[in-house]
């Protein structure tokens, strides 16, 4: 839904929440700077996410390990040798693309497709619609689904073979397109390392080749029995931290989904060998009810299990979003065994065990990881957020219905007009209320505008002073959702706004 996109992309820029990095000169491709809004809406995630993960588990600790890690990090965790994705040249374009996401994003129309037919049987049958018998059934989708899963088996397959000959295949059998130039013409595919490079020292011959890194999981690995030990942590328990990655992505479209510095909320989770197939199963199970907690509508996510596993790994599944360009990973959660922490022993000779009290051995953990990327949530939540609403009167509003536990203003304090003393009576519940939340004050424009202003802004509640105030301490209250207006008295709002706010 290309349109839907271009309006998230718009709106999040009109309404302070994403600007392109170094605007004034034209930008940097696929880097973004989040705005007075945005920086809100991603602080909220983090809290909301840590909230559940650190606060809630007794088991769980945080960590803020640097960007920057020792150079035998890299070639340890296996990044120097493996982290690369395919890339293809466009001949007529010079445009260049990772071929695993050309392959994808040929699914994805596909799946477009699985949608259409879906949202045109719903409108046909009406109440009588059943979405799983239709799908069991109808032969044109089964045989869509039947085609993506061929599609991404093989791919996964030549991949995993690093059988690169298989994927250019592949693009020439599926007759795929540069998005841009819509021409064929492609060159080979090659392998590119997604690390970006830089140098620690001055001097050229003593300077020392380091990494940005490419995950934030290897400063909880690296850390690992720092934190156990100081922490007096008994296994099971779980690390968690929330930070910058760097890739330097070969395509990088599709906003700040998949952008070249990002965030990762990433918590790592050591467990006894052997037990790892129940914690994998149960840290599926949080995560997910992590995200429904948040109202996006549970038909927005779905598991994808890998077939194709990381050499490291015994299980992964990632937790999909219907993104507007359709379902794409949002958090993947995996089962990564001994590997990392084992590689760390062989590469430092240092011992990475733990001593099990209980069963009176050392041994090297097994560990569950659970990855979300800040940015791509971020986009999740907007853009299902926003919506064209339309009203009783013909007219249509622009709205952006954030979980208000997320939203960057909680209350926008109006008054109705800017004398009489309203404005004053406005400043103090502003005053009042900023203890406990983010206000705002907004005296500009007629107050029509000024609601329509704060529900495309997505601020959960407009509170608005008028000439009764002075009369009954009390002033409106107005839903942002339901556009429902209340009348209640100063000393309630704090509680009223609370309710709604509070996870
Ligand atoms: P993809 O297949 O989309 O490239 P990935 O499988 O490489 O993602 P992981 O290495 O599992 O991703 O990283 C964990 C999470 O980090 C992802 O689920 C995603 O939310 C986020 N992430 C990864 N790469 C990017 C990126 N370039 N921009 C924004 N977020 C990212």
């Amino acid at each position: 839904n290309d349109d839907q996109f271009k309006k998230v992309i718009a709106h999040a820029k009109e309404y302070g929440y994403v600007f392109q990095s170094s605007e004034i000169y034209d930008g940097l491709s696929a880097v973004y700077d989040y705005a007075q809004n945005g920086v809100e809406l991603k602080k909220n995630i983090c809290d909301y996410w840590w909230k559940a993960m650190v606060q809630m588990h007794d088991n769980i600790v945080g960590l803020d390990a640097a960007i920057f890690m020792h150079p035998t990090t890299w070639k340890a965790s296996g990044h120097i040798d493996a982290f690369n994705d395919p890339l293809i040249d466009n001949k007529d374009s010079k445009k260049r693309y990772r071929a695993d996401v050309l392959v994808e994003d040929y699914c994805g129309k596909l799946e477009a497709k699985i949608e259409k037919e879906i949202k045109k049987a719903k409108k046909r049958f009406g109440d009588a619609f059943n979405k799983e018998e239709f799908v069991s059934t109808n032969g044109r989708v089964l045989g869509y689904q039947e085609k993506i899963d061929t599609i991404l088996k093989r791919l996964g397959k030549s991949l995993e073979n690093e059988d690169l000959a298989d994927v250019k295949a592949l693009i020439e059998e599926l007759d795929i397109a540069d998005p841009v130039s819509g021409s064929k013409n492609w060159t080979d595919v090659k392998q590119f390392n997604l690390m970006f490079g830089t140098k620690l020292g001055a001097s050229a011959d003593s300077a020392m080749d380091l990494y940005l890194r490419p995950e934030t999981a290897q400063g909880i690995f690296v850390n690992f029995l720092n934190v156990q030990k100081t922490g007096r942590m008994k296994i099971p328990f779980g690390i968690a931290q929330i930070g910058k990655a760097f890739r330097n992505e070969i395509v990088a479209r599709q906003f700040i989904f998949r952008q070249r510095e990002f965030e990762q909320m990433e918590m790592q989770f050591f467990v006894k060998p052997g037990t790892q197939k129940e914690w994998y199963e149960s840290w599926k199970d949080t995560r997910m009810k992590w995200h429904l907690s948040l109202g996006l509508g549970k038909d927005n996510y779905r598991f994808h299990d890998h077939e194709k596993l990381a050499h490291y790994a015994d299980a992964a599944a990632d937790i999909e979003f219907r993104f507007p360009f359709g379902f794409k990973e949002l958090e993947g959660i995996h089962s990564r065994t001994d590997f990392d922490l084992s590689q760390h022993e062989k590469f430092s000779g240092k011992k990475m065990q733990y001593f099990d009290h209980e069963e009176n051995k050392s041994y090297v953990p097994y560990v569950i990881e659970t990855s979300i990327g800040l940015d791509r949530m971020f986009l999740a939540v907007f853009s299902n957020a926003l919506m064209e609403e339309e009203l009783d009167n013909n007219t249509t509003r622009t709205v952006l219905k954030l979980p208000a536990v997320l939203a960057p203003t909680k209350a926008a304090v109006l008054p109705l007009v800017k004398k009489d003393g309203l404005p004053e009576i406005a400043k103090q519940i502003v005053d009042d209320l900023k203890w406990d939340f983010n206000v705002s004050y907004d005296e500009k424009d007629a107050v029509g505008r000024r609601y329509r202003r704060q529900d495309a802004n997505g601020t959960p509640f407009c509170i608005t002073v008028d000439h009764d105030t002075l009369e009954d301490n009390t002033v409106t209250i107005r839903h942002r959702d339901t556009m429902e207006q209340k009348r209640v008295n100063i000393e309630e709002l704090r509680d009223i706004i609370k309710k709604e706010v509070d996870v």
